[in-house]
C-alpha cells in the first residue's frame, strides 16, 4: 500500500523514514474473490486494481490470482 507517512512520495524533507524512500510499504491484506465456475488449476485470475501500490503515490497495479 502507499506508504502513509510520506503520502507516497518517499520523501518529507530527507528520505522517508518508514518506507525508506520507495513511497510504499509492504502490508498484509485480505480480500474476497468470487472465482467463475469451470476455472481450472493453473489459470490465472485478474483482479483489478488489488496489486502493488504504485510508486511515488502512483496507481496500484493488478493482482494475479494463480488457481
Ligand atoms: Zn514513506
Amino acid at each position: 500500500m502507499t506508504c502513509s507517512s510520506c503520502g507516497g512520495m518517499g520523501e518529507i524533507s530527507t528520505p522517508c523514514n518508514t518506507c525508506s524512500g520507495d513511497g510504499r510499504v509492504r502490508k498484509t491484506k485480505r480480500i474476497s474473490l468470487k472465482v467463475p465456475a469451470g476455472v481450472d488449476s493453473g489459470s490465472r485470475l485478474r483482479v483489478w486494481s488489488e496489486g502493488n501500490a504504485g510508486r511515488r503515490g502512483g496507481p496500484p497495479g493488478d493482482l494475479f490470482v494463480v488457481i
